[in-house]
Parts: structure tokens; sequence; C-alpha cells
């Protein structure tokens, strides 16, 4: 879509970056947050100090490592910069306190065919550069984030930071730099969120077309269902739409008569075998930039700019197997129910609907039964299939006589409700960070395999 689609009554909600000096600051497609939203997709991993280590080694005259304290004794300084994620926010003046990579390259000779660098981390992500693009205050080592250690959810002890690029070139839990001939692809398995934008962030206009494989449509509000007292469902009909598989989100764009544009992520909430049409389910944040439009200004018959399917990731479909654990907390329920849609319809038909669905269960962390997004839906979902079972556990206010769980997801819980599954579950959790990492660490400390273990955040951060 070329040319400027302007969205009914939307008239945006003017942040600090709405003008001046801050909004050129800000890339195209991005937002503001104040906000230091966690990404990354698997458990955190925590490598005591002790065990740390930092090491640089490929097309180098000889390897170099670092114990914690050795890096900690190298010269570090603060640095002030903007970040971008490709998942749309930019954050300005983050602070940091980091070891150059200069500093950590004057220790090693380069080899003259040195032309890439891979960041490698705990948890198995890869992260592969220009060797240009780190060299010359391109990039640090940081070990703090406003005045306070790194914390973990974060990617302390230590992270890569490279402000330039998007940032998912800046590792988390970094341990080493492999200097290389040639490029090698990224390998997003923990360490951050995959995404599709080419990695630069340069606030030149070309950014958009050269960046994203993916089309903007317009999609047509063709229903809208209020599911709880601040959530609500909108399909979309969109007639151009490739189909998508379970876990995946669109692009929603919004644009103002002025041009005033913002972009953010729902996940498709529908099986992808409904053909021409997709659900998203929106919770309604009171003081937000767009979910508080979607639910008071649109109406059927609007239309709405989308893009995707996006995510390949925290993706669940029925040849991928099972058993399947799904913990959900609030609106994180939504790709679940997807993956949950998609089960279900998958067993009909021909085939033999008792072989043909693996066991799956989901642990629902909601505040009140008034908060369960899709409740009826789940329980008759449930109570139609032997192999299935929806958990719930309300933390806030709970239905008279109640005698299940009645408190915050924890490890005790998790393992009740993992145990008929096994620790062979292919698990997918999404939620607000706090429910998401301790589900993640607490999942792997019961046994399951890190890759087995998928999460998805998009709450605040709560830091
Ligand atoms: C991959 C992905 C999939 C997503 N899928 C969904 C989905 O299916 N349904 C859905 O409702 N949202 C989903 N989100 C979140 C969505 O993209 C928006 O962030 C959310 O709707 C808030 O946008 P806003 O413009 O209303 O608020 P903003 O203007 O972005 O934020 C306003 C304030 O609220 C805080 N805030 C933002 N999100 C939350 C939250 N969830 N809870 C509490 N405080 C918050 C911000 O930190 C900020 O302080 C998804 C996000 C991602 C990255």
């Amino acid at each position: 879509m070329t040319e400027r689609f302007v969205t009914r009554g939307f008239v945006g909600r003017r942040s600090a970056a709405g003008d001046g000096d801050a909004a050129a600051r800000v890339p195209p497609g991005q937002y503001l947050t104040t906000d230091f939203p966690v990404l990354s997709a698997g458990p955190t991993p925590r490598t005591p100090l002790e065990r740390w280590s930092l090491r640089i080694d490929g097309l180098v005259a000889g390897p170099m490592s670092w114990s914690w304290e050795e890096f900690r004794a190298l010269p570090a300084r603060d640095w002030t910069v903007d970040i971008s994620c490709v998942t749309k926010w930019t954050k300005l003046d983050m602070r940091w306190r980091g070891v150059s990579v200069d500093t950590l390259l004057e220790h090693v000779d380069l080899d003259p065919a040195a032309a890439y660098v891979v960041a490698w981390s705990d948890g198995g992500y890869t992260t592969n550069l220009p060797l240009g693009d780190v060299l010359n205050g391109g990039a640090f080592v940081a070990f703090e984030y406003d005045g306070r250690p790194l914390t973990p959810e974060h990617g302390g002890p230590a992270r890569l930071v490279v402000p330039a690029r998007y940032f998912w070139k800046s590792a988390k839990w970094i341990r080493g730099l492999r200097i290389q001939r040639e490029d090698e692809p990224s390998a997003t398995t923990t360490g951050a969120t995959s995404g599709a934008k080419s990695a630069t962030t340069a606030t030149d206009a070309t950014v958009r077309t050269m960046a994203s494989p993916i089309d903007w449509q317009l999609a047509t509000v063709s229903a809208v269902r209020d599911e709880t007292p601040s959530v609500r469902t909108l399909t979309l009909a969109l007639p151009a739409w490739a189909g998508h598989r379970p876990g995946q989100h669109v692009d929603l764009r919004l644009t103002a008569e002025d041009g005033y544009s913002v972009e953010r992520s729902y996940s498709i909430a529908s099986e992808p075998e409904r053909a021409g049409e997709i659900d998203i389910t929106v919770e309604r944040i009171p003081d937000g930039g767009v979910s508080p439009f979607l639910h008071e200004v649109i109406v059927p018959g609007d239309r709405l700019e989308v893009r995707g399917p996006i995510g390949g990731y925290f993706v669940w479909e029925s040849s991928h197997g099972g058993p399947l654990f799904l913990v959900g907390g609030g609106s994180g329920v939504v790709p679940l129910m997807a993956m949950l849609r998609h089960r279900a319809r998958s067993g009909s038909g021909a085939t033999d609907r008792a072989t043909s669905r693996v066991a799956a269960r989901l642990l629902f962390s909601c505040r009140s039964p008034d908060d369960a997004i899709y409740r009826p839906e789940l329980d008759a979902l449930a109570a139609a299939d032997p192999d299935l079972e929806v958990v719930y556990t309300f933390t806030r206010l709970q239905p008279p006589g109640w005698s299940g769980y009645a408190r915050r997801v924890d490890r005790a819980m998790l393992a009740e409700v993992l145990e008929p599954l096994g620790a062979e579950a292919r698990t997918y959790i999404c939620g607000p960070t706090a429910l998401v990492e301790v589900t993640a660490n607490a999942l792997v400390g019961l046994g399951l395999a890190p890759d087995r273990v998928r999460t998805e955040r998009f709450g605040p951060s709560g830091t």
C-alpha cells in the first residue's frame, strides 16, 4: 500500500515524542516508550558469576578470555544512547555502563581477513554483525543499566549493546565474540526477539521500504465482540490474507489526518482453518495510545491497516506433536487460544479424533473469573475433549465455593499442572513479564529442556 490511509476517528495520543527533538530521534514506525520492555523467546539463563567468562576467538592470533572479576577490572565508561527494538518501541537516553568492544579487541590480534563478528550467549542465541559496526565506539558490553547491575531479564550479568542497530542485535547474556571472515545468520533460540526488519535503526525513511518484507493491507472490521469488561475481540476480514500459523501476530497501523501514525502488534486469536478473516483480542490499557481507540471508536465496517502474519518461533501446529503445555496470563492467553482452536479443528473430519489430538493443558492466570477471556469457550472445549484440561488460577477474586488455585503461578502449581504431561511437553508461555519469567525458570528447574520452552511477553516490563 503506497498511499497513506487515514484511520477513521484516529487523532492519536501525542506523547513526549510527538513534537520537536524527541520525535526526530524516533525512527519511522517506532513509538516512544518510557518503559523498558523485556523481549526474549525462551527461559532466562542464570549463570553464576563464578562460572561466567567472556571469550574472544575465531580469526585472532591468540584467543582471549576474562573471568567476571577480570572483565570488571577492564576500563569501563558510561553510555547514554537511544535504543530501538523491532517490536516498535524506542527508548531515548538509556543509561548504561560497560566496556567498549574496542577495549576488548585491544587484547587480541585481529586477522586481516576478519570481517564479521558473531556474538554468542548463554541459552544458545547468536547474533551476527559486520565488524565495522562494533568498532570505533559502535558497541559495548554492558553490565549496568540505570546505575544498577543489569538484571537477568534484561540480559545480565552482561549484554552486548549496539545502539545503531535494532535491539535484537544486542545479544543478551553475552559470553563471547567470534571473529569471522564470512557472515553467519543469527540463531534465535532464547536470546532476543526475532525480527523481520533489517537491523539498522537509521531514521532515514528508506528503512521502511527496505526493511519489511510484508505489505500493509486494508482489513475491514466485520464484527466486534466483548470478551470481558476490558477485553474485546475484533474480527478482521482480509481479502488478501495468505493464512497464518497459530501463535503468530499481526501489526496494526493507525494514522491520523495530519500523518501522525502508530503501530502495535496483536496476536491472532483465531485458528488458521478460518479462511479470509482473523480475530484479534485487545485488552484496554486505560492510558494507552491504541487499545482505547480499538475499544471506544472502532465499529463494524471500519477499516484498519494490517500486515502479517509475523513471527515463526512462538508457533504450534498439530504437526509439531505434543504433549502441549500452555501457560497464559491475562491477554497472554490470546496466541494460546489460537493454538487450542487449531488443535480442536485438527482432530475433526475423517481422522480419528481420539488419536489425532495431542494431550494439552492450559494453566490460565486471571485476576478474577470476570477477567477470564474466552472462559465459556475454553470450558466447552475442555468438556468435549478428555485430552484437554483448562486449569484456572484466580489471583485476586475467586467465585464462591472456589476450590481451585487462588494465587500467582509458582513452581509448585506448575509442577502439579505439568505432571500428567511430563517433562517432554512442548511449552508456550505468554503474558506479563513477571509471569513469563517465573514460569519459564520454574519449568526449566523442573526438568524441561530450554528449547521446548517458548515465551512471548506483551505487558509492561514490570521493572
Ligand atoms: C507480539 C505481541 C503480541 C501482542 N498481542 C497482544 C494481544 O493479543 N492482545 C493485547 O491486548 N495486546 C497485545 N500486545 C500488546 C499490544 O501490542 C500493545 O502493547 C497494547 O495493546 C498496549 O498498547 P497501547 O497503545 O494501548 O498502550 P501504550 O500507549 O503502548 O502504553 C501505555 C502504557 O501502558 C503500559 N502497558 C502497555 N501494555 C500493557 C499491558 N499489556 N498491561 C499493562 N500495561 C501496559 C505501557 O508500559 C505504558 O506505560 C502484543 C504485543 C506484542 C509485542
